[in-house]
């Protein structure tokens, strides 16, 4: 039987834009969500009439999803069922922020399909939100979560942002007990990242970023500290209650298909990576750009050593045929002595410490 696939809509909307993001996304009128609903719905529709496999999970990300409101989020995911073979037990999130979360009529959501929510909360204190240009309050989180949990859902994601300009680890400590009052099943801890051509690139000696220390320091006591409290790490940036691992970001580290709609968004369909430019009329116009065939033996190693499991040889072995190169299993060695990779035959993942160097000692190891 086919392999299930994944389905990722990109909405490439939000309210305004954050200081420190690099995602495609700008303002838009109520015209121009309608325009994108319809068209999303087109492309479903036409996509779907070639997709045989079966769709396991179903991803509305962006940009802010939550924008469009709950009656076309509802729609468009309707013609996401029509379209595709979405399985009954399907994982189908959608991205939240939480100021737009409270006019969300989420019973419709949820009864609409939608299952999980992943909510852009960053921070619990209000200096830190204002430093990252968010327009939402902590009170705003509170009440989605709430509403939402009220409503019926109960696998709920909020994400965290590590590294904002004078976070310590008091506050951010403060923000993970935020997370687990409010009884969250999923946190996504990420660290800030400072991309070119953001507001926050070209202040970035006037914001008092934490230094790498610090940066590595506020990461360490995230793994620790949430692990504590029931959230524990599958992936470098991820943590959850068991059994509430995001279904659809492993699809993505386990090298799986899956096919993006919209622009900025890329698909690895049929051994083939491809994405959509960065541009609302390419996406209108049904362009795309090939990236080139996926899924090689490198690409496998480098998503697989994302994951708190890590690269299981076996796993290896029975996707491509062959045994993990002795070279490989010799650099990982390498790694295992130092302290930054669990190394024991069967598998090989990285420390905590190693995930902070995750990028360099990828590169050293493929
Ligand atoms: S809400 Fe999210 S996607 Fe929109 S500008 Fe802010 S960080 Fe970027």
């Amino acid at each position: 039987m086919a392999n299930k696939i994944g389905i990722y809509i990109h909405v490439p909307f939000c309210c305004s834009k954050c200081a420190y993001c690099d995602f495609y996304s700008g303002k838009g009128s109520e015209s121009d969500f309608e325009q994108y609903t319809l068209m999303l719905k087109k492309r479903i529709q036409s996509l779907g009439s070639r997709v045989t496999e079966e769709v396991s999970s179903v991803y509305f990300g962006g940009g802010t999803p939550s924008i469009l409101g709950s009656d076309r989020l509802a729609s468009i995911l309707s013609a996401v069922k029509k379209g595709f073979k979405v399985c009954d037990d399907a994982e189908i999130t959608v991205e939240v922020n939480p100021d737009s979360g409270r006019n969300l009529d989420f019973s419709l959501m949820k009864s609409a399909g939608f299952n999980r929510l992943s909510i852009g909360m960053q921070s619990c204190v209000e200096d830190e939100l204002k430093k990252l240009g968010r327009i939402h309050t902590t009170d705003d989180v509170t009440a989605t979560v709430n509403r939402a949990q009220s409503a019926g859902f109960d696998n709920i994601s909020l994400d965290l942002m590590m590294g904002i300009p004078m976070q310590t680890r008091d506050t951010l400590k403060k923000s993970i007990d935020f997370c687990a009052a409010l009884k969250v099943k999923h946190i996504s801890s990420y660290l800030l990242k400072i991309e070119k051509n953001t507001p926050f690139y070209a202040q970035k000696d006037l914001l008092n970023l934490p230094d790498e220390d610090a940066q590595a320091d506020l990461y360490l006591f995230a793994v620790d500290y949430l692990d504590k409290l029931v959230y524990k790490q599958y992936e470098i940036s991820n943590f959850s209650m068991p059994g509430f691992e995001s279904r659809h970001n492993t699809l993505y580290w386990t090298c799986r298909e899956y096919i993006g709609i919209g622009p900025s968004a890329h698909s690895f369909y049929h051994g083939e990576r491809y994405f959509c430019n960065r541009n609302i009329n390419d996406f209108y116009e049904d362009k795309t750009v090939s990236d080139g065939a996926g899924g090689d033996p490198s690409e496998y190693i480098m998503l697989a050593l994302r994951l708190k499991r890590g690269l299981v040889f076996e796993e290896y072995q029975n996707r491509f045929g062959t045994p993990l190169p002795a070279q490989t299993v010799n650099k990982l060695k390498l790694f295992a002595d130092a302290g930054y990779m669990e190394l024991d035959g069967q598998h090989a993942c990285f420390t905590p410490k190693g995930f902070l160097l995750s990028n360099s000692i990828i590169s050293e190891i493929l």
